[in-house]
């Protein structure tokens, strides 16, 4: 191996081994006025994910997170780098191509009360990924009656609206959305930062049944270290779009060798 100064060289995952890998990423906003400098959000970023692996990526508000989730979905403005998912790189897509890859790559965010559309009922917000690609009217039928009995909602939530479900049962909408297609990567964005200690807890257990029943990896957002730890093989640090620290959880969240690290260490509970 060539030496160098730059983290990649250190990486603990080969490209032959990873599902998403994400290489000297740069993201850059435009300024607010004409002639306001453009503002670099992400800065060279580079990480890598194992089929069946939870990477959990940690960092205070701000730092450049749900960038990195949108510029692998292809919403965010790249600037250099590359994005490669099951080998192929993701960075420079068409629509009609990007619409493809929704079958092996989905999110979930933060906001259920946002992300599903509140006059649509469940079982039409299930059926328009299936119905999508291709899927026939009997067989999403079936399918839907399947996700929803695998993210634990009754079979007859699917004519009823998200506004008669709660915070946690609307993630859970979210995600037997996101699982419809079998993807082999789901992105979650602080998938349960807004819902309160308990309900979390369902949250992340219903992930990791999901992991165990069907080898799907995560790319796992969170600000909060101890959720992160809780989910993750391996954790990946960002600040100031920058990632700081890379290694398994235990190491990254029990002796990390960042001080910035530290600093999240200390402030977590
Ligand atoms: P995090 O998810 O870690 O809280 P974000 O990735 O959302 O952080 O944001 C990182 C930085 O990029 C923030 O300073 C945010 O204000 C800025 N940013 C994000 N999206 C945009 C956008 N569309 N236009 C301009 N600035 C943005
Ligand atoms: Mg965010």
């Amino acid at each position: 191996m060539q030496p160098s100064n730059h983290p990649a060289a250190h990486r603990e995952v080969s490209a032959a081994d990873a599902l998403l890998s994400v290489d000297r990423l740069r993201v850059s906003f435009p300024g607010k006025g004409r002639r306001a400098p453009a503002t670099e959000v992400l800065k060279g970023v580079d990480l890598a994910i194992r089929p069946g692996e939870t990477l959990g990526l940690v960092g205070e508000s701000g730092s450049g997170k749900s960038t990195i989730g949108r510029a692998v979905l292809g919403l965010a403005p790249v600037t250099s780098g590359t994005v490669t998912f099951a080998g192929r790189r993701i960075d420079r897509l068409s629509a009609r191509r990007r619409r493809g890859l929704a079958r092996d790559l989905q999110v979930v965010f933060q906001d259920p009360y946002t992300s599903l559309n509140p006059s649509r009922t469940v079982g039409d917000t299930l059926a328009e990924p299936l119905i999508a690609q291709g899927t026939a009217a009997g067989a999403s039928r079936e399918r839907i009656a399947d996700l929803l009995g695998r993210v634990q909602l009754p079979a007859d939530a699917a004519s009823r609206l998200p506004r008669e479900f709660s915070g946690g049962q609307r993630q859970r909408v979210a995600i037997a959305r996101a699982l419809a297609l079998d993807p082999r990567l789901i992105i979650c964005d602080e998938p349960v930062s807004a819902l309160d200690l308990t309900t979390q807890r369902t949250v992340l257990d219903l992930l990791l049944e999901i992991q165990e029943a069907t080898d799907v990896a995560y790319l796992f957002v969170s600000h909060d270290l101890s959720v992160v730890r809780f989910m993750s093989h391996r954790v990946a640090v960002i600040h100031h779009g920058e990632i700081v620290e890379t290694g398994d959880a235990a190491t990254v969240t029990g002796t990390p060798s960042h001080p910035y690290t530290r600093t999240l260490l200390l402030a977590s509970p």
